[in-house]
């Protein structure tokens, strides 16, 4: 794999972002991240700050990616992510999926650099089809209460197409599925956050519904390295990336609670309107074309990231809202 010397990365401060400007970084890339802290927070690149060949850059990209010097990649991942945050700022959300995404995509072109969009899972809705093909057009209610997010990232597919086909961009579409490790936000409200929270501050976990949903969730370092093999490969996408390996939430909190050693119940609560009842990405793409696949078990991956908020409760108690 040849790993691009310049890159950008927007949402940098984020959480996958963190972890791809560190792998970039472990390859010997220079990386400037891009990141208007909306979501994000400098505590998730502190430990880059001072490693050579990393800068950051404090920029709304809806406004513009103020980037000077050489670009070889543009990582697009600037967007809030998860339903508290996207519910909260739904312009916004539409903004960084739009305007956003148009200027790193020009940014991209003006450089002749390759492009990649991080896309989501969520452009499939509350799927029909099951695992999820990139073929399938997807089940999303445009007016619901998860347009903002879902209609946004469907929109950047179509402008990253587009660019492609009016300007030769080098673009590559990674659609994302349910993604988990160190350096969540505890208070996003996202599965694996909110469920490690509570079983290390010995609160109930909190179950949706009867928990038979599903979700198929990936350790965070297998999915940087299934984007970077794709920003290394002339694949246009779109193409997921994420876990086949689907389990109930029932299940996901039964593993929290093994891995922290908590004792404290599950505790049913409602669903969350629209909220998919099954995710699993057919993988089939990634391996055939980019040689890609997780390998890290759930348990495992869970393991480790339990560590993580052990660490950060111990220096950073939770609010009382978590
Ligand atoms: P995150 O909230 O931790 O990171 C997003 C980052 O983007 C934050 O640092 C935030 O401050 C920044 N940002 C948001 N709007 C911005 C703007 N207008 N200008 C500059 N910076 C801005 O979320 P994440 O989980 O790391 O997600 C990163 C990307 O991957 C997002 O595009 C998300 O939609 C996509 N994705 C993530 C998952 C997952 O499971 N984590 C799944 C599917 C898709």
């Amino acid at each position: 794999m040849e790993i691009p010397a310049d890159c950008v990365v927007t949402g940098g401060a984020g959480f996958l972002g963190s972890w791809l400007c560190e792998r970039l970084l472990a390859e010997g890339a220079r990386v400037v991240c891009v990141d208007s802290l909306v979501t994000g927070s400098t505590a998730n690149i502190a430990h880059l700050r001072e490693t050579a060949g990393f800068r950051f850059v404090d920029a709304d990209v809806t406004v513009g990616i103020p980037v000077e010097g050489r670009v070889d990649a543009v990582f697009h991942l600037a967007s809030p992510a998860s339903p508290v945050h996207y519910q909260r700022m739904p312009l916004e959300t539409l903004r960084a999926g739009s305007h956003g995404t148009g200027h790193a995509l020009d940014l991209a072109a003006r450089h002749g650099a390759r492009f990649l969009l991080a896309s989501s899972s969520e452009v499939y809705g509350d799927p029909e089809e099951h695992p999820q093909r990139e073929t399938y057009r997807g089940r999303v209610d445009p007016t619901g209460p998860r347009s903002m997010y879902d209609e946004a990232k469907r929109f950047a597919e179509a402008l990253t197409v587009a660019h492609h086909v009016e300007h030769g961009t080098r673009t590559a579409i990674a659609r994302i599925f349910n993604t988990y490790g160190p350096r969540m936000d505890p208070e996003d409200g996202r599965l694996v956050p909110t469920l490690m929270v509570q079983a290390l501050t010995g609160q109930p976990l909190t179950v949706a519904g009867d928990g038979n949903q599903t979700r198929s969730l990936c350790w965070v370092g297998d999915l940087v390295d299934g984007l970077l093999r794709l920003a290394c490969s002339d694949e246009p996408g779109p193409v997921n990336l994420g876990s086949d390996d689907e389990r109930s939430v029932s299940e996901v909190a039964e593993v929290i609670r093994q891995v922290t050693g908590s004792t404290s119940p599950v505790q049913h609560v409602p669903r969350a309107p629209q909220d998919p009842l099954v995710r699993k990405p057919d993988l089939t793409r990634a391996r055939t074309r980019l040689g890609w696949s997780p390998t890290t078990p759930l348990r495992m991956g869970l393991s480790r990231t339990a560590a993580w908020f052990a660490d950060q409760l111990a220096t950073d108690p939770p609010h009382a809202s978590v």
